[in-house]
């Protein structure tokens, strides 16, 4: 990129741009567009333009941007008690974890911040349950991973990751982790039969989000699941981009019917506002750990708490869960309709979608994203060849077809 620091001709996008690219660390690569505002479906750029947010900040912003009534209870905890710690009760996180209870039905929440310290809470519950329920060695107690994982990016977290942009030259890594094939329950019995006694847990994504929105096949987590339970191993389901109605249902582990013995939420959890993760289980697992054993200075503080507990009355008072399954349907049948070489694959649940593209002419999923973004939608490809599509759950029938004309024309004309 050229340095335009101190060029007064270039366009704002163009300076903030240079700003990152000089004074920011490189661990992103952005579309080039600069954003400034945002309201429900709808974000802007510095320059005013208006942009259908198809990415959503990765299923964080579920609720829409700056939803009124989620911006309102922020800024009234905000002049009330920000933080307070966990060295003192706080009326606010009380009252969520109630809330929190009621609302998912586990007996218990860990709060935390972010989704990867929310796995790394996870793993550490069905280590220490493995340990004291188990009677596990330390030593030897392992946890089963699948491949094509995306947990977060702390040491541990990409220890169970499979592709070397996220762990490579970041070792050592943590031991104790065996990867299975996903999708392939075959594979997990023959690990769960090797490694039986000493695995505490298995851990999944149910639809895998950042591998390209990889869908499993119906009844495969039902199958993990009492399979794990035929060993007496726990069953943790990242939920973090999958939670939260994302793919029609409140959970996604939902569609498969079972209750998973963990769960992580995360992103969506924040109202699109502040982190704010958690861990859910009941008390055989959640009562292992004792004061002092594990937390976090924020974890569950008084205005993520206010936060989360609005976000998710959002979801119910806005019936996202049943929006988010009836635009998906509509979605994926409209998108199929395109006839275009770059199209492979069209598949996904509720608003969490994707299409898997194959290059056409050396145009590849990256040229149909900036395409995109020139008419006015947001969308990243994750993988170079796979494009996700997930808009807030608050999107309109009306707003879906406009943005489907938009992503239907690009694809027209990248091939015209
Ligand atoms: C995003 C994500 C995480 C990590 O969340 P962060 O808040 O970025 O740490 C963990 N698991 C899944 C499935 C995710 O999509």
């Amino acid at each position: 990129m050229a340095n335009t620091l101190n060029d007064c001709k270039v366009s704002a996008s163009e300076r903030l741009m240079d700003y990152e690219e000089h004074y920011g660390a490189h661990n992103y690569h952005p579309l080039p567009v600069v954003l400034s505002k945002g309201k429900g479906v709808f974000v802007w750029d510095v320059e005013g333009k208006r942009y259908f947010d198809f990415l959503s900040s990765y299923s964080a912003v579920n609720q829409g941007h700056c939803h009124p009534r989620i911006v309102k209870v922020l800024k009234e905890q905000a002049d009330e008690l920000c933080l307070t710690s966990r060295a003192f009760y706080s009326e606010a996180l009380c009252e969520y974890e109630k809330f929190m209870h009621e609302y998912f039905g586990y007996d218990r929440i860990l709060p935390m911040n972010t989704g990867a310290e929310g796995v790394e809470t996870a793993l550490k519950l069905a280590r220490r349950w493995g340990a004291v329920k188990k009677g596990i060695p330390n030593d030897k107690i392992k946890i089963i991973c699948c491949g094509g994982n995306f947990h977060g990016r702390t040491v541990t977290v990409i220890t169970m990751s499979d592709d070397p942009s996220s762990y490579a030259q970041y070792g050592p890594l943590t031991p104790g982790f065996v990867r299975v094939p996903y999708n392939n329950i075959e594979a997990l019995r023959e690990a769960l039969d090797q490694y039986g006694d000493e695995v505490c847990a298995f851990i999944a994504e149910p639809i895998q989000g950042e591998a390209g929105v990889f869908v499993p096949d119906d009844g495969y987590l039902k199958r993990c699941f009492d399979l794990c339970h035929e060993h007496n191993v726990l069953f943790i389901a990242d939920e973090v981009q999958t939670g939260i109605a994302r793919t029609g249902r409140m959970l996604c582990s939902e569609h498969d019917g079972i209750r998973p013995d963990i769960v992580v939420l995360g992103k969506a959890l924040g109202g699109g506002v502040l982190p704010v993760s958690a861990c859910l289980a009941d008390d055989e697992i959640m009562l292992n750990i004792q004061p002092g054993e594990h937390g976090s200075t924020f974890g569950g503080f008084p205005l993520a708490a206010r936060v989360a507990m609005e976000a998710l009355k959002v979801v119910k008072d806005e019936h996202l869960v049943e929006n988010a399954e009836r635009m998906g349907r509509l979605f994926r049948e409209e998108i199929s309709k395109i006839n275009s070489p770059f199209i492979k694959q069209v598949r996904g649940r509720g608003l969490l979608n994707a299409i898997v593209t194959e290059p056409v002419a050396g145009k590849t999923a990256w040229d149909i994203c900036i395409r995109m973004m020139e008419k006015g939608l947001l969308a990243k490809p994750t993988h170079d060849h796979i494009i996700r599509f997930a808009p807030p759950l608050v999107i309109n029938e009306e707003q879906l077809r406009e943005a489907i004309g938009i992503i239907r024309e690009t694809f027209e004309e990248m091939t015209a």
